[in-house]
C-alpha cells in the first residue's frame, strides 16, 4: 500500500515511510492510495478470529509487503499481550439495543493504548530493521503521553520526551507519567498551560536543524499508524454483535476531539463494514456538532470541560474526513484549508453538506449534562461511564437511529476521572495498577519555565 497526502504535494510513499513521516511534508495528512474492501464473505469467515488475529488480517492490505506477515503476527501479539482482558477490547451489552466497547483495558487505562502500543512496537521495529534513531516528542493535556510512555518505556534505540502542563494533568495521568523507571524517558513539568506545551513542541520541530540533528519524531494523533489500529476495533465489535445474535448494521457512538477515533470509524465503513451511522458525541467543545448541523466548521477558544481529552477546537483529523468528501480530490481540500487559514473557517453546503449530515448524527453535551449522563448509567445500568464515554453514552440515547443496535465506545476507565464521579457521589474501585502508583517515586519528572530554550537545554541533556 501507499499512502498520499490530502493534499496532493507529495510523491506516494510506503507504509513504514508514512509512520515515520507523521504529518505530511506538504502539510497535508497521508491517507491511504486506495481503501481496501472488504467484502461480506470475508467479513463472515473473520467472526471467530481473536483480537489479534482479527488485526493482522484488517492491517495487512494497508501494509503490503514492507513488514512480513511473521513479523507483523509478532508486532501485533506484543502489542495486545500488555492488555489485562483476554478479548482486548470486550463489548458489554447495556441493554436490548445499547451496548458498550471497553477500549481502556490497556496499560494506561484508556483508548490511546489501543494505536499507541502498537505503534511503540512498530518503532521499535524500524529501529531495529533499519538503524534509525527514534527520538520521540510531544506535548499532552493528560492521556496520550502516559499512553506513549507506556507504549516506549525500555525499548533500546528510542527515547520519549513528553512535556505536560504543571498541576494541570489528573494525579493519576502525572503519575503514569512520571514513575516510569526506564532511562529512555524524560517527562518535562512545564510551568504553563497544555498550548504553551504545544507552542514550544512546535518551535522545536520548526527548527530544522535542531530536529535533524535530533532525530524528533511526533506522536500526534495524525499519525497514520494510530487510526489504522483504531480500525480494527470496530471491526471486533461488529462481530462481536453478530456473535451476541446481532444481524444486519449497527451504529457507533463515539467521544470525539481530534476527531481521529471517530475517523477510524469513517474509515472502517468505506471499507464495507456495515456501519448505519457514526455518532459524534462532543462536550461544550462543539465545533464538530456545529459543522454536522449547519456546515460551517470555525474553531472558537477552548472551554475547560469534565472530559479534558476532548478540550479541542482544532480537530487534527478532520482533513483526512474533508478528504473523502471532496471524491479523494486533493485540491478542494488544499483551497479549504487555506480558506480557513485566510478567514478563519470553512463552509460545506449543497450536496456535501446532506452527505456529511447522512455520514454522521452529532450531539453536544454539556457539562451538568455529562454527570447527569454519569450518575443515570450507573442507577440504569449499574456500569460507571468516565466523563469522556458519558458524552457517547448521552449522543447514542439522544440521536441514535431506534431501529439499529448502537455500540459506544468507552474511551477511559472511570477511575481515572475519579474527581468527576464523586461530583455525582460515585465512588469508583481504583484498580491495583493505579492504586500502586501513588507509593511509587517520581523519578521521571522535572519542571521547567515555560519557554522554548529551557525545554531545549533539558532536551539537549537527555538525548545526547
Ligand atoms: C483522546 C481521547 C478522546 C478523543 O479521541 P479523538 O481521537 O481525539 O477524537 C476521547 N476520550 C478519551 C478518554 C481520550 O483520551
Amino acid at each position: 500500500m501507499r499512502y498520499v497526502s490530502t493534499r496532493g504535494n507529495l510523491s506516494p510513499i510506503g507504509f513504514i515511510d508514512a509512520v515515520l513521516m507523521g504529518m505530511a511534508d506538504d502539510g497535508g495528512l497521508l491517507v491511504p492510495e486506495t481503501v481496501p474492501i472488504i467484502p461480506a464473505k470475508t467479513l463472515r469467515a473473520w467472526r471467530d478470529l481473536s483480537y489479534p488475529d482479527l488485526a493482522v488480517a484488517v492491517l495487512a492490505p494497508f501494509i503490503g509487503d514492507e513488514i512480513t506477515a511473521v513479523d507483523l503476527q509478532g508486532l501485533i501479539r506484543e502489542s495486545y499481550g500488555t492488555f489485562r482482558d483476554q478479548a482486548v477490547t470486550p463489548l458489554r451489552r447495556l441493554d436490548d439495543r445499547h451496548f458498550v466497547l471497553e477500549l481502556f483495558h490497556g496499560p494506561t487505562f484508556a483508548f490511546k493504548d489501543v494505536a499507541l502500543q502498537f505503534l511503540g512496537n512498530l518503532y521499535g521495529y524500524v529501529s531495529e530493521k533499519t538503524g534509525a534513531t527514534i527520538h520521540i516528542l510531544g506535548a499532552t493535556s493528560g492521556d496520550t503521553g502516559a499512553s506513549a510512555i507506556a507504549g516506549v518505556q525500555g525499548k533500546p534505540g528510542i527515547r520519549i520526551g513528553i512535556l505536560y502542563p504543571h498541576g494541570k494533568v489528573s494525579r493519576v495521568q502525572e503519575l503514569q507519567m512520571t514513575t516510569v523507571q526506564d532511562e529512555n524517558v524524560l517527562t518535562l513539568a512545564v510551568e504553563g498551560s497544555f498550548d504553551d506545551c504545544q507552542r514550544i513542541v512546535k518551535a522545536l520541530f520548526g527548527e530544522v536543524t535542531f530536529k535533524r540533528r535530533y532525530h524528533l519524531r511526533a506522536i500526534n494523533s495524525i499519525n497514520i499508524a494510530r487510526i489504522l489500529a483504531q480500525v480494527v476495533y470496530y471491526f471486533a465489535a461488529y462481530l462481536a454483535c453478530l456473535r451476541a445474535g446481532v444481524r444486519g448494521p449497527v451504529n457507533f457512538s463515539v467521544p470525539t476531539g481530534n476527531f481521529g477515533d471517530i475517523f477510524a470509524g469513517y474509515l472502517a465503513k468505506r471499507m464495507g463494514l456495515p456501519v448505519d451511522r457514526l455518532i459524534l458525541a462532543t462536550n461544550e467543545n462543539d465545533i464538530l456538532q456545529r459543522f454536522q448541523a449547519t456546515g460551517v466548521y470555525q474553531p472558537e477558544s477552548v472551554r475547560t470541560t469534565y472530559s479534558p481529552a476532548m478540550d479541542i477546537q482544532v480537530a487534527s483529523n478532520f482533513e483526512r474526513y474533508l478528504y473523502y468528501l471532496c471524491g479523494e480530490n486533493p485540491e478542494p481540500v488544499a483551497a479549504l484549508m487555506a480558506e480557513l487559514q485566510r478567514t478563519g473557517q470553512i463552509v460545506v453546503g449543497g450536496e456535501a453538506l446532506s452527505t456529511v449530515q447522512s455520514d454522521f448524527s452529532a450531539y453536544r453535551v454539556g457539562n451538568d449534562e455529562c454527570l447527569d449522563a454519569i450518575a443515570a448509567c450507573a442507577s440504569r445500568h449499574r456500569y460507571l461511564v468516565d466523563p469522556h464515554t458519558a458524552c457517547a453514552v448521552r449522543a447514542a440515547e439522544t440521536v441514535g437511529p431506534p431501529d439499529k443496535p448502537t455500540v459506544i465506545l468507552a474511551t477511559a476507565h472511570p477511575a481515572k476521572f475519579a474527581e468527576a464521579m464523586r461530583l455525582r457521589n460515585l465512588s469508583v474501585d481504583l484498580p491495583p495498577e493505579i492504586r500502586a502508583l501513588f507509593g511509587k517515586p517520581e523519578s521521571r519528572r522535572r519542571v521547567v519555565e515555560a519557554t522554548r530554550e529551557a525545554v531545549e537545554r533539558e532536551l539537549v541533556r537527555f538525548l545526547s
